[in-house]
């Protein structure tokens, strides 16, 4: 099969615009130190390709008129992508996520450093 391999949790930069701005604002509570942790420079932000797809999901269908970034997005190259997989949380003190059981057992296990209620 031709293409290009490329993981779900390697990173890509989106140009976010002021609507996507408030989009991750919201996503994160407003907390700054957070969002900080994705900036690039130039209002580009750094995510791991699930997380963009996480965050701004539901802003992008067909037909969507307040696009959260531009549709040009840059793809990480591999050794950057090294790097990024030394931090997998990025709230927890050592970088690694923490999973725990909710009360309600019907849950399935949350980090309980970035885990966000719904
Ligand atoms: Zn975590």
């Amino acid at each position: 099969m031709k293409g290009i391999n490329f993981n779900i949790n390697d990173c890509v930069r989106v140009h976010l615009n002021e609507e996507g701005f408030k989009i991750l604002k919201e996503y994160f509570n407003g907390d700054k130190s957070i969002i900080e942790t994705y900036n690039s420079g130039n209002n580009y932000y750094k995510f791991q390709l699930w997380e963009l797809m996480n965050i701004f999901g539901k802003y992008l269908y067909n037909g969507a008129v307040k696009l959260p970034f531009d549709t040009n997005i840059i793809i990480c190259l591999p050794e950057e992508n090294k790097e990024q997989k030394k931090v997998k949380c990025k709230k927890s003190p050592d970088g690694e996520h923490d999973y725990i059981m909710s009360s309600d057992s019907f849950d399935s296990p949350y980090c309980r450093y970035c885990y966000k209620g719904s």
